[in-house]
């Protein structure tokens, strides 16, 4: 039943998918959905009504950018080919006004990218205040792929771990939430999904014969993985580990993890930096006495819908917060 989707959570994502000190990457069911009870369908169901929530919530995050505020959020999404990183942005990321969500895909560097340090294009793409920035890969190439094919020595990309801690701390320090999700598919998904686009003209685009190569060193990028989340999941910037196998569970998971880092900002609307009532006299000034008449009954409108709409705000907020309330860890781990 619609009412209860939020019920569906037996136990708080953000608790259960972050690794912990005993995480062990090879343990994690890539078809699983942790904490959620309910099937596919009802997760459709509440993330929608989600999107409502977070559309809201990205409304007040980019009026609080537009009066001096110094917030923002920056979601960090990483995965192998296939993951299902470009539907997070559709799916999620789609249910917000465009107009405040900063979206950064990182490929290959430029030459130009190469020719500086490689936090330098990640700076140049942090979001600004009030924006949701959304890295599409990240930073974390600069430990993966990077690695994996032996781009640089160990002795070079080694250290980055820590510079990318103390990178993180200065961004969150800044004013910007930090959200990082690792999208975990499994091998055997994977190789379907890359068949489908085979199968598929449509999606020949989406193919790359270097996906095969990368591929063939599954292992290899699997280990490079349990090194990120073990020495870059902190406090100030968490990984969430989440299965991608479903790619409805994950995009609900992200849609949760987004719309509570803009709840825990609490954020209100901006105070008017003028008298209203002085602007109201003036602006009626300006008016003939009829149009004036049909402002004034649709202002009485407008303040009705305010009121039905900041209860159901305040609804929703409440429901979501009450993930708090649920427990953080079902032993899955
Ligand atoms: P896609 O996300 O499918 O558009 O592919 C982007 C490609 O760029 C992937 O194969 C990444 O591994 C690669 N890539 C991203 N960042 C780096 C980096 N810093 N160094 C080398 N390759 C990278
Ligand atoms: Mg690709």
């Amino acid at each position: 039943m619609a009412d209860d989707a939020e019920n569906l959570w037996t136990a708080d994502p953000r608790r259960l998918l972050r690794p912990g000190p005993e995480f062990n990457l090879a343990s994690v069911d890539r078809a699983g959905t942790p904490g959620w009870s309910g099937d596919k369908d009802d997760a459709k169901e509440l993330m929608l009504r989600r999107g409502e929530l977070l559309s809201e919530l990205q409304e007040r995050l980019f009026a609080h950018g537009r009066t001096g505020g110094d917030r923002s959020v920056l979601l960090v999404i990483q995965g192998l080919d296939t993951a299902g990183k470009g539907g997070i942005v559709r799916h999620v990321l789609g249910m917000v006004d465009p107009q405040g969500v900063a979206l950064r895909s990182f490929g290959v560097p430029t030459e130009e990218e190469r020719e500086h340090h490689y936090l330098w294009r990640i700076r140049n793409a942090l979001p600004r205040p009030g924006q949701i920035g959304v890295f599409d890969r990240s930073h974390y190439e600069d430990v993966l792929v990077v690695r994996v094919q032996g781009l640089v020595e160990r002795e070079v990309w080694e250290p980055r771990f820590e510079e990318i801690n103390r990178f993180e701390e200065e961004v969150v320090e800044s004013g910007t939430t930090i959200v990082k999700v690792a999208l975990m598919v499994s091998a055997e998904e994977q190789g379907m999904r890359l068949m489908e686009r085979l199968d598929r003209p449509d999606k020949h685009w989406k193919y790359n014969p270097s996906d095969v190569d990368t591929r063939q060193r599954w292992y290899d990028y699997q280990a490079a993985y349990a090194d990120v989340l073990a020495r870059t999941s902190t406090d100030v910037a968490p990984w969430y580990v989440v299965p991608a196998d479903k790619k409805w569970y994950s995009r609900l998971v992200v849609t949760e993890l987004l719309t509570q880092a803009l709840i825990d900002l609490d954020l209100t609307w901006p105070q008017a930096d003028f008298d209203v009532e002085t602007e109201r006299a003036r602006l009626a000034a300006t008016m003939q006495p009829q149009v004036l008449a049909a402002a004034e009954q649709a202002g009485e409108q407008a303040r009705a819908k305010h009121v039905d709409g900041e209860e159901s705000y305040r609804e929703a907020l409440a429901e979501a917060g009450s993930l708090d309330d649920l427990p953080g860890d079902d032993g899955d781990d």
